[in-house]
């Protein structure tokens, strides 16, 4: 963690995609910081730089200038080796769709990041995360035997595992119907309110960003509006006002 408790601090972001005049600036001079303990959303019209914010935060991408610190180090200068390491033991990561192996079970997936690690989890640990994402009487289903809510637990199951320091989400209900959408949501929110995961979720959704306690929105790559929390029509507020400037 760094001296003021971010555990995830960007300085003066750019990423440039391209070059000359067909070059695309997706990230324009961004800078936060993610206090440990909070659900953040960055939210945006599409085309905003959510993508691009998010992968360079999480260590998947590099921006053309600035720097990323987790939990105090900074990750741009990285090797590969280092990263991964880093990655390992700070970050966990949930996608729109889902990722999992078709080969391995509920229980074998969520334990995956573990297994390449050559760690076993804490059996209580894990029987309580289990638990907690409603997959207890799931564990030995593959994921063609679930639903797609089912397999959006089981990715946060695995994202959990290690208990990361910070989670990244990246349109977590972006593929989901509303009811498990919402399902998915309370999931992340208690996870955050129970055992003070740090959660960082990028999402175009109104209804998702209104589980947040902060909320970030970008336009055109940039930070435009940064709200402690906002009901999901104040977000839409803002979305209208932000098109509207
Ligand atoms: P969002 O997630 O908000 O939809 P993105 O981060 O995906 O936004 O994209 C931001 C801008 O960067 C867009 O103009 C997009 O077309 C462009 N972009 C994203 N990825 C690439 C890429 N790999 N190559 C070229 N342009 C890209």
């Amino acid at each position: 963690m760094s001296m003021n408790g971010a555990v995830v601090q960007a300085n003066d972001l750019t990423r440039t995609y391209g070059v000359g005049e067909t070059a695309v600036h997706a990230l324009q001079g961004v800078s936060l910081d993610i206090p440990q303990g909070d659900l953040t959303a960055i939210m945006g019209p599409s085309g905003s730089g959510k993508s691009t914010l998010m992968h360079i935060l999480a260590g998947l991408d590099k921006p053309t200038a600035g720097e990323v610190a987790i939990a105090g180090t900074p990750i741009t200068r990285l090797g590969d080796s280092d990263l991964t390491k880093l990655r390992r033991e700070h970050i966990g990561f949930v996608f729109q769709f889902f990722n999992l192996l078709p080969m391995l079970t509920a229980e074998e997936n969520v334990l995956l990041p573990l297994s390449i690690a050559g760690e076993k989890p804490d059996a209580a640990f894990f029987e309580t995360l289990l638990d907690n994402v409603g997959l207890a009487d799931r564990r030995t289903h593959r994921p063609s035997e679930l639903s797609g809510g089912q397999q959006q637990r089981v990715a946060i199951a695995r994202a959990l595992v290690s208990r990361p320091t910070v989670l990244f989400a990246d349109e977590p209900t972006g593929n989901l119907d509303s009811t498990t959408g919402h399902e998915i949501l309370v999931l992340m929110r208690d996870s955050v309110d129970s055992y003070g995961q740090t959660t960082v979720m990028v999402t175009h959704e109104a209804r998702a960003a209104a589980i947040a306690d902060r909320i970030l929105f970008l336009a055109d790559g940039q930070i435009v509006r940064d709200l402690p929390g906002a009901t999901q029509h104040e977000v839409l507020k803002t979305l209208e006002e932000i098109a509207a400037a």
